[in-house]
């Protein structure tokens, strides 16, 4: 990794990564490489401004230096593809993919499609910003919040749907993982809803730690894994 280069000011970034954002939301794909170009001056500096851009974890790149997930657009498989009447995306995880049709602007509703990763059943969901979608299906989360980070493309690889709490046990068997955090379909969506607001503008500025926890809180998450606190089974007001 190359040293941040001090002639990219903090505007230039800014415009590489809105400019990355908007073609995502808008085509579900990265811009065109020129037009990158035409704003950092040349390729060399499209390139040290993604790696920065990096840094600041605005996204993550994959073993070739592209962007590879852009939360919460990827540019390769991550095991959902989401429909609008006009566009198609590849979602990050299930947590992302919910997210695109509340993130892009009148993209209307939305088809989202995986397969449960115990059993290989195909799943859809039809996804808007009016009411969670109905179903049995659970997602598993995998890595805690705070070691979300250590390895993005890992933890968002392993934040998944299932058919039920079966499949994820089953899952969870086969692969030898240690168990994670459920949720139902309703809780996802809510969780999703609001997450990445702002991102595809100017000016966007990540969650502190303390604003990222009142978050979780409100849509419904709870524990450690959350970095909230263990709420005692019986304390639980439901
Ligand atoms: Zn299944
Ligand atoms: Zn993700």
């Amino acid at each position: 990794m190359s040293a941040s280069d001090p002639s990219l000011t903090d505007e230039l970034l800014e415009d590489v990564r809105v400019a990355v954002y908007q073609s995502l939301a808008r085509t579900g794909r990265l811009p065109d490489p020129d037009q990158l170009v035409s704003i950092a001056g040349s390729a060399k500096r499209v390139t040290a401004a993604i790696e920065q851009l990096a840094q600041q974890r605005a996204w993550a790149l994959g073993p070739d230096g592209s962007i590879e997930l852009a939360h919460p657009f990827a540019t390769r498989s991550f095991g959902y593809s989401v429909m609008s009447a006009t566009t198609l995306w590849w979602g990050g995880c299930c947590w992302d993919s919910f997210a695109i049709p509340h993130l892009v602007p009148d993209c209307g509703p939305t088809i989202i499609a995986g397969a449960c990763p115990a059993c290989d059943r195909p799943l859809v969901w039809r996804v808007d910003t009016h009411a969670p979608p109905s179903g049995p299906e659970r997602a598993h989360f995998l890595v805690p919040t705070s070691r979300m980070w250590d390895d993005v493309i890992h933890t968002c690889s392993n934040q998944l749907l299932f058919c039920n709490d079966e499949c994820i046990d089953a899952w969870l068997q086969r692969t030898g993982y240690d168990e994670g955090y459920r949720m139902d379909l309703a809780t996802l969506w809510r969780f999703a809803a609001e997450w990445y607001a702002g991102r595809l503008e100017r000016g966007y500025r990540r969650r502190e730690p303390a604003e990222a926890r009142s978050y979780f809180h409100e849509v419904g998450l709870r524990g450690a894994f959350w970095g909230l606190p263990e709420v005692p089974r019986q304390a639980e007001v439901r």
